[in-house]
C-alpha cells in the first residue's frame, strides 16, 4: 500500500494506492473502497469510503512530472547530511540499503546521549531555538498511545522504544540546499 498524503515525496494531497498481483483481489478491493458496494442493491464486502477522486488524481499527474527531479535534489541534501554527521560518535544516521532505490522521504538520526553528550530532546530544543523544527518521528510508539491503554496485552518492544525515544528526523525537502544542511549540522555539532 502506498500513501499519497501531502507530506510524501510523491503526493496527490490525500489518498493512496494498492498494488497487487492476484487478479482475484480486483473486485474485492473495488467494492471495499466504494462502501462495499457492487451494484445499488448488492454489497458483497464490508467497505469504507476510500476512493481517490479525479481532482486528487489530476494533482498526482501534475506532481508526477516533478518527482524525479525532487528525489535527485533530496538525495543531494541527504549526501551532505551523511558527510557531516555520518562519522560522528553517538550519532547514527539513515543509510542507503543494498538493492533499494531510495526516495529520500525522511532523514532519521538516532542520538546516543552517553556518547554524543546531548539527548535527542536537547538537540531538538536547540534546533527549535534557531527556528529549525526537526520532528521526533515516529514518537511515541504505538504501544504507548493512550487510546490503546488497557485494550491489548502489550509485549515489551525495547528496540522500538529506544528508537522512538532517541530519534530525530531532520528537515528534508527538495529545496533544502547543501549550505542549509550545513547550518543545521553546525548547530547539532556545536
Ligand atoms: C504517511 C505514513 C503513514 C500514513 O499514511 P496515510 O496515507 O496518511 O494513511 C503511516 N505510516 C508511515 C510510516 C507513513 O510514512
Amino acid at each position: 500500500m502506498l500513501s499519497f498524503h501531502a507530506t510524501k515525496v510523491f503526493n496527490t494531497i490525500e489518498g493512496g494506492a494498492v498494488a497487487y498481483r492476484d487478479d482475484s483481489l480486483t473486485d474485492k478491493l473495488r467494492f471495499q473502497k466504494n462502501f462495499g458496494m457492487d451494484t445499488q442493491d448488492s454489497y458483497p464486502e464490508v467497505g469504507g469510503n476510500a476512493k481517490l477522486d479525479e481532482f486528487r488524481a489530476a494533482m498526482g499527474l501534475c506532481n508526477l512530472r516533478h518527482v524525479d527531479a525532487e528525489i535527485e535534489k533530496r538525495g543531494k541534501a541527504v549526501k551532505r547530511y551523511i558527510e557531516r554527521l555520518g562519522h560522528v560518535d553517538g550519532i547514527k544516521t539513515w543509510r542507503p540499503q543494498e538493492g533499494v532505490k531510495p526516495n529520500y522521504a525522511y532523514f532519521p538520526v538516532v542520538f546516543d546521549k552517553d556518547k554524543f553528550g546531548k539527548s535527542r530532546d536537547e538537540v531538538a530544543a536547540e534546533l527549535a531555538e534557531n527556528n529549525i523544527f526537526a520532528r521526533k518521528y515516529f514518537y511515541p510508539i504505538t504501544t504507548g498511545l493512550e487510546c490503546y491503554n488497557g485494550k491489548f496485552e502489550i509485549q515489551p518492544t525495547p528496540i522500538a522504544k529506544h528508537a522512538a525515544e532517541n530519534i530525530l528526523t531532520l528537515p528534508l525537502y527538495a529545496d533544502l540546499t547543501p549550505d542549509e544542511v550545513d547550518v543545521i549540522c553546525d548547530i547539532i555539532l556545536r
